[in-house]
This record gives structure tokens, C-alpha cells and sequence, in this order.
């Protein structure tokens, strides 16, 4: 058995092992032959990915069995994240990364005559998530693995991620992602692993001395088989498993129906079952209130909770002890589900009583919020409920009972504060809370960064944090560096490694030591150069893709994000079209040269988020060909924004647009990858933005806006935007211009619903915050010329990210919320660092 040492990484210049390095080859070409069935001389690239994806993982798996032995044999806590998205990109280089076998890798398939890259580009971005809230599923797996907190992901194997996103003539269009198709060398199908799913039916109740004894007797049954794929931490030195659900039919085929000749019904129930892991809802930050949906949610965490149990049982016998060796967390209301089921299996299976499951149930799981809009927060129409999952209801009435005696109790007689807790919503026709329920079955709910866990207690759940006080509790959300900053920006991790010396790798706290350099000339002069090559890189691509040429010394504005009205990309465009009037004011003044830089998805069906994508492909059409500009103004939008598309653009940033309106953005986790990369943000104080304030330095971030305070106030006294409009001169005409057809001359009328909203419904104060973040973008402007100003700021920016790692709030989870213990801050010794790389 080959075993990997761990604490290997080694220097850019460290000669390659000659043993290791002969091993690895010989380990590519035989799975190229043996698994592939291909050799040297027919494999295409593809192949050649595969079967070094394979040599590799084969690699993890030795790792992965011990991690998991040891943690059976110590019989350790668990924690099982529950999550309906894992944005996980491509595994490829991050799982290669974290073996500290990259180097020797490389040369390997350097020697078969393949170059690494070329290679990793044949792995598709897997795609099982939205946007942040997938993205934080992912970087938690890689930190809880870091951390060697035994801990398995549960999730949908989705057929089809997130779409596929290609804008044609400046129209997004949407095309299905078919990530499986060439198959997925990193996932081991369990077939032995398979869970019956139920729906529908009715419920018996008996009386069983007294005891009401209730026995679901459900309709429909849908099966759900297990896929592992390995999630390696760093340093490989602990394993753990992302285990995704796909449903299938127990009656794969009727017989009996094809032989009467009906060949399509006779796969209908197939066809019904596999409906349930078909796609991912491209939805984000609005609920998808629809059948399939909740069918979706039921199946994954039924799936989930029944292994999970079963494991406990395997372990312990009983299930009385499980919340001292399960920790459960709710990735957002999806899951919510978990906190009935859990009940149904302690009572019903098991013979629980009601209130001895209730304590087991709150005692093992906790929920994690992303969100305070209202019309975001889950509900499901009770009569839907009822068909679907009828026991369900019914535990929900019966702890709603019990929860709302305790309401009366707390305030007797207010009717309002009653309606306001319970698990039904009354008024709009009779819905189930999920965001409620989820809160109810938790001993603590988390917000994701400071200000939204205090907006929490202030607005959706202020009657819910009276009625069980010390509950809510605050992690602010953070990004795996490995991903971010190691694979992502291989230079600048290497200046840090040459200035904070090689244990920067494991303790980022050492990123202090940039701050003495931070004003040192030759060192600014390293550091620009780092930042200019990756400039180059996207430069380059941004050529490739769209054919535009742009500057790599212009300062690169970048604003990548799902596209939300909440998060104002269309702030950004009324500024790019104010600034472009300018310059064709004055053509011949010394404008800072600037690419505009746009990429993201609108839901499928948001047509007003389509709609300013198309905005943003006309403003550019018009200003990338208008000779007065010469190039000082580019505007780009980039299609099909995904984890690798970031990991090329945030390298490159120079200015990261944190620009959602106050009070609107949970936490955000883009602008944390944009500061670790030295962009400097220019942002509301909002979500995280605060927190990033707060580190790097408020001198060294640009605040501009309303705060959520005078949002909220200046919404009370209506959307009319008037005022400010005939105040700004400026936003005037920037308005006019857009409604009036300018940069659509094809279709004059194309963008007068934005102007009417921009005008009399500024529900996101897109009007209203206009010249102050003007005014913000005119001195990010007259920084920029001051360059030893301009770097000092971006170094110190990564200098004061450590905070930001999701190692620290997975740190932070493991001891507040989880109650398991987590390894030490850096566990390799120098010494450990500087061993070969296989033995
Ligand atoms: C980080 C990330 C996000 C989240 O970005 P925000 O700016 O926090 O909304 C979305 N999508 C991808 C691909 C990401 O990597």
C-alpha cells in the first residue's frame, strides 16, 4: 500500500523526487490502460484527465479509510451538513493541492508528454448550487476536513447543476449543464447503500394503552442510492465524505404494462422517481414554490436522517445518546424537514415519547439562516403539505400546540405576537414556515455575519428569540484559502510564502508579517507584478471569449455575483453610463483608464434580471466602439459564471463592487476571495462588508450609501425617487438616456421599465444611492493615480484577511453549536514540511 506522508508542499524550486515521480507515472499509465482501456498513443485529453484523476484519488481513498476507521474506532461526534447546494467547481487540482502532490503531478504528466492544465480544463465545474450559499457548503466540507472533524455532506446528485449561461446578442440564454455525461471519476456509487423515500397516503392512528400510536401509510415509495466523493483537507491528512442522494424507481419496469404494448407508462413511475434528482432549482434568494421542490427537500433529508441513524445504531445501540454523537446543521430552511422527520423516526420508529424526542431532536440540530427577506423565507401551502407528506402535518400541528401554549404563557392574550411565532401562517391562506420550523426544532440558529444576526433578532425572528432567548448566535461566513488564494493565485502565494515564510501555509495569522513590506518599494514593485500577470491572464481570455481588447493597466472593476436586483449591478451600470457622458464631455481630460467587468446568472425566470444583463451588453456595445472614449472606458460581460471563471477573474481584480443594498446582503463571500486577492472594495456597509471594514481598516476600503437604518426609513416614506433624481443632474440624464433608447436604437422602448423603477419604484435605493457611490468611484479614481497609495492599501487588504477563513468559522461552529473537538492550528511541524512527497 502506498502511503502519502502528509506536511508535504513542497518549495517552487524543491527538486522532484525521482522515486516519486516514477511511481506516479507508472500509476497514471496503468489506470489509463486498465481502468480507461485506452493506451498512450489513442488516449485523448479527456482520458488522460481520467486516469490521472483516478491515480490520484486512489491516493485519498488509503486516506480516507484510515480517517474513517480512526473516527469509528473513537467513537467520535459526527456532524452531518445538511445542504440542497454544494457549489464544489472542479476537484482536480484543489484535491492534488491539498495531497501536496501538485509538483510531482506535473511533471509526471509533463513526462507522458500532457501538460497539467490542459487537462484540468477537461474537468466540467461541478455545478450543484447557485451561487454563495453552495459555495459555502463547499469551502466548510474542505475546512471541516482541514480540521479533521469527522463529518459527512448530504445532498441531491443532481442529472443536471445549475444551467449553462450563454448570452446571445446580450440576452442570457439558458442551456441544461450536463455535468455526467463523460462520467465522474471522483464518485463511488454505494449501491449497496439504499434508502426507501415515501409520499403521499394516509395516516393510521390506534390507541395503544393510552399512547396514540400513529402508522404512515404512504402512496408512493421512491428509492435513494448513495454516491461518495471525497473531500481531502489539507495536507491530506483527514478525509471526508460529500454523499450525494439520486432517487430511482423500486419498479424500474413494468412488465406487465409493456406487454400490453405500452411501452412509455410502462417507464412512467422510472420517469416520476428520477424527476426528483433531474435538476437544480435555478433559483436564489426566492423561494421555488413548487411540488417537485418540496419532493426534492423530503427525499434528501429522509435519505439523510435514515443513514445517519442507522450509523448511530451501528455505534451505540440506542438512539437516546444521539445528540452526544450527532451534530446536525440546516444549510438554510431546504432542510427543514429533518426536524419532523427526526420526530416520526424517534416516536413512530422507535417508540420515543413525545417529549424525550423533542429534547433528543432541538439537543442535535441547529439551522443556519441566509436570509431576512421575507419573500425568501420558505412556506409551503398546507394542502400541498398534506398530500405530500400527511404524518408530517401532523407533527408539525402537534408541536406547534406545545410551542404555542408556550407563546400564550410568555404573552397571554396577544394575538399578534401568537400569529407572528407559529409554525402556520394564518393570513395568506394557510402556508407552512419553514424558516419557523427549522427555528423551533434548533438549540441554535446562526446568522452569517455580525449585522444579519443582529437584523435577525431585530426583524424575522424578534418574537422567536423572545420565546427561547440565547438560541441565536452569529458565524460570520468565510472562503477556504487553499481554493482561493493557494490554487487561485499560485503567485501570490508564493510572495507570501517567500515573505511570512513556508508555515503561512498552515497558520495564516503569519500574513501579519506583510504589513512591515507593505510601504517597501521593491516590494510593492513584486507585489504589482504579480497582481499585472494576473491581469494578463484574464486579459487574455476576455480576448479569447468576446474578442474585446482591454488595458492590463486599466484598473479592473469587477462585479461577479448572481444578478439580483438586491445587489444593484444595475447601480453599476447608471454609473458607467454617467461616466461615459462625462468623457464624452470632456474627451480630452486624463481619465483613469477602466474595464468594467460583469459576470453572472439571473433565475430563469426573472425577467427584470435579464433584462439589465441585456442593459449591461447594450451600455457596452456603445461604449467599447466610440472613438471619443479610446479605450479609457471598456465594459465587459463575461457568460456562465462559475467557480472556475472566478478563479480566474478575482486574481486579476483591482476593485471589487460590494454594492447590494443596506441591510439586503446576509453576509456575502465574494467580497472576502476579491480582498484576499488585494482588490480594494468599494461597498455598502452591509453583510460582511462590515466585518472586512473593520479588519483591513476603514482607510483602506471605500464606504459609500445609506446605511440599512435610512433604508429602511427612506422605504416607509415610499419608492418615489424624484427628489433625488431632480437634485442629481447627473442620474438625470444617465436615466434619460437608458429610457430613451441610446443604447438601444434597435428597440427605443427596450429599457423603459427600468427607467419607470429607477424613477418612482426605488424599492433598492438604486436612485437614491446614486451620487454618493459616484462620488466613491471618482476617488477611487484619484487613488489609483497615487500607485505606492494604491498598493500599500491592496497589500494591507491581504494582509488582514486571515480572519476570513472558513477554517475559523468552522472553528467557530465546532465549539459553539457542535460540541466536537478540532484539531490545532498548525499541525505540521517545519520539519514535516520539508519531507518527500510519497514513500
Ligand atoms: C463566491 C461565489 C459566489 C458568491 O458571491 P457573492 O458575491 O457573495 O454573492 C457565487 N458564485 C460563485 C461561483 C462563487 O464562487
Amino acid at each position: 500500500m502506498q502511503e502519502q506522508i502528509p506536511g508535504n508542499y513542497p518549495a517552487p524550486d524543491q527538486p522532484i523526487d525521482e522515486l516519486a515521480l516514477a511511481e506516479i507515472k507508472g500509476a497514471i499509465l496503468a489506470k489509463l490502460r486498465l481502468a480507461i482501456g485506452k493506451d498512450a498513443g489513442m488516449a485523448t485529453r479527456r482520458d488522460w484527465y481520467k486516469a490521472a484523476a483516478l491515480a490520484l484519488r486512489d491516493r485519498i481513498v488509503h486516506r480516507w479509510l484510515t480517517a474513517e476507521k480512526e473516527s469509528y474506532d473513537a467513537g467520535s461526534k459526527r456532524v452531518y451538513y445538511l445542504s440542497l447546494e454544494f457549489l464544489i467547481g472542479r476537484l482536480f487540482t484543489d484535491a492534488l493541492n491539498n495531497m501536496g502532490l501538485l509538483p510531482v503531478f506535473e511533471a509526471a504528466l509533463g513526462d507522458l508528454g500532457v501538460g497539467l492544465d490542459d487537462l484540468r480544463k477537461c474537468e466540467p465545474d461541478a455545478a450543484l448550487g447557485n451561487g454563495g450559499l453552495g459555495r459555502l457548503a463547499a469551502c466548510f466540507m474542505e475546512s471541516m476536513a482541514t480540521l479533521a472533524i469527522p463529518a459527512i455532506g448530504y445532498g441531491i446528485r443532481y442529472d443536471f447543476g445549475l444551467f449553462r449561461q450563454i448570452i446571445s446578442h446580450g440576452w442570457q440564454q439558458e442551456y441544461p449543464d450536463e455535468w455526467l455525461s463523460f462520467g465522474n471519476p471522483w464518485e463511488f456509487l454505494r449501491s449497496e447503500v439504499v434508502y426507501h423515500v415515501h409520499f403521499g397516503g394516509f395516516v393510521d392512528h390506534v390507541d395503544d394503552r393510552g399512547r396514540d400510536r400513529a402508522t404512515w401509510r404512504p402512496a408512493e415509495t421512491v428509492q435513494a442510492v448513495a454516491y461518495d466523493t471525497p473531500i481531502v483537507g489539507w495536507r491530506g491528512q483527514h478525509v471526508n465524505a460529500l454523499r450525494l442522494w439520486s432517487a430511482r424507481s423500486p419498479d424500474p419496469l413494468r412488465l406487465d404494462v409493456f406487454n400490453t404494448g405500452d411501452y412509455l407508462g410502462a417507464v412512467a413511475e422510472e420517469a416520476r422517481a428520477e424527476s426528483i434528482c433531474k435538476f437544480l432549482y435555478p433559483n436564489d434568494e426566492s423561494p421555488a414554490g413548487r411540488e417537485l421542490r418540496l419532493r426534492q427537500e423530503y427525499f434528501f433529508v429522509s435519505a439523510s436522517l435514515q443513514d445517519l441513524v442507522k450509523r448511530h445504531l451501528a455505534s451505540d445501540g440506542q438512539l437516546r445518546s444521539l445528540a452526544s454523537k450527532v451534530a446536525v446543521q440546516l444549510n438554510d430552511t431546504h432542510p427543514s424537514l429533518a426536524v419532523t422527520e427526526l420526530m416520526r423516526i424517534l416516536v413512530d420508529l422507535h417508540n420515543f415519547r413525545w417529549d424525550e424526542a423533542w429534547k433528543i431532536t432541538v439537543a442535535t440540530l441547529s439551522y443556519t439562516n441566509h436570509t431576512l427577506l421575507p419573500e425568501a423565507l420558505e412556506t409551503w401551502p398546507v394542502e400541498l403539505f398534506e398530500r405530500l407528506l400527511p404524518r408530517h402535518l401532523e407533527i408539525i400541528y402537534r408541536i406547534n400546540a406545545a410551542h404555542l401554549a408556550l407563546a400564550d404563557q410568555r404573552c397571554p392574550g396577544d394575538i399578534e405576537y401568537r400569529a407572528s411565532v407559529s409554525l402556520i401562517d394564518e393570513k395568506s391562506g394557510r402556508r407552512v414556515r419553514m424558516g419557523q420550523l427549522a427555528f423551533v426544532g434548533s438549540h441554535r440558529i446562526n446568522g452569517v455575519s455580525a449585522m444579519h444576526s443582529d437584523l435577525m433578532k431585530e426583524t424575522v425572528f424578534h418574537d422567536l428569540n423572545h420565546l427561547y432567548p440565547g438560541r441565536i448566535t452569529n458565524k460570520t461566513n468565510g472562503i477556504t484559502f487553499r481554493r482561493w488564494l493557494m490554487l487561485a493565485n499560485p503567485k501570490l502565494t508564493g510572495l507570501l510564502r517567500e515573505v511570512c515564510g513556508e508555515a503561512v501555509l498552515d497558520d495564516f495569522s503569519l500574513f501579519q508579517r506583510l504589513e512591515a513590506r507593505a510601504s517597501d518599494n521593491a516590494f510593492q514593485q513584486r507585489f504589482r507584478e504579480v497582481k499585472h500577470h494576473n491581469k494578463l491572464a484574464l486579459a487574455r481570455l476576455i480576448n479569447e471569449r468576446l474578442g474585446v481588447k482591454i488595458d492590463p493597466s486599466a484598473l479592473f472593476d469587477i462585479q461577479i455575483k448572481r444578478i439580483h436586483e438586491y445587489k444593484r449591478q444595475l447601480l453599476n451600470v447608471v454609473e458607467t453610463v454617467a461616466l461615459y457622458q462625462a468623457i464624452k464631455d470632456e474627451p480630452q481630460r486624463d481619465w483613469v483608464p477602466r474595464v468594467k467587468i460583469f459576470a453572472g446568472k439571473a433565475a430563469a425566470s426573472y425577467r427584470y434580471a435579464k433584462l439589465i444583463i441585456k442593459l449591461i451588453n447594450d451600455v457596452a456595445e456603445v461604449v467599447n466602439n466610440d472613438p471619443d472614449v479610446a479605450g479609457r472606458l471598456k465594459v465587459v460581460f463575461l457568460a456562465d459564471y462559475n467557480v472556475s471563471l472566478a478563479e480566474v477573474i478575482i486574481p486579476a481584480a483591482d476593485l471589487s463592487e460590494q454594492i447590494s443594498t443596506a441591510g439586503m446582503e446576509a453576509s456575502g463571500t465574494g467580497n472576502m476571495k476579491l480582498a484576499l486577492n488585494g482588490a480594494l472594495t468599494i461597498g455598502t456597509l452591509d453583510g460582511a462588508n462590515i466585518e472586512i471594514r473593520d479588519h483591513v481598516g476603514a482607510e483602506n476600503i471605500a464606504i459609500f450609501g445609506m446605511e440599512a437604518g435610512d433604508v429602511m426609513v427612506r422605504r416607509k416614506q415610499g419608492l418615489d425617487a424624484t427628489d433625488v433624481i431632480s437634485r442629481s443632474p447627473r442620474l438625470a440624464r444617465a436615466i434619460t438616456a437608458i429610457e430613451s433608447g441610446a443604447f438601444s436604437p434597435d428597440d427605443r422602448a427596450r429599457f423603459a421599465s427600468i427607467g419607470h423603477a429607477l424613477r418612482y419604484l426605488d424599492h433598492y435605493m438604486v436612485s437614491a444611492d446614486f451620487d454618493s457611490y459616484y462620488a466613491a468611484q471618482r476617488s477611487i479614481d484619484a487613488r489609483w493615480q497615487v500607485v505606492p497609495a494604491w498598493t500599500r492599501a491592496s497589500i494591507l487588504n491581504v494582509a488582514r484577511m486571515p480572519w476570513f477563513s472558513s477554517d475559523r468559522t468552522i472553528r467557530e461552529y465546532a465549539e459553539d453549536i457542535w460540541n466536537v473537538p478540532v484539531r490545532a492550528a498548525a499541525p505540521v511541524s517545519e520539519a514535516g514540511a520539508q519531507r518527500g512527497a510519497t514513500r
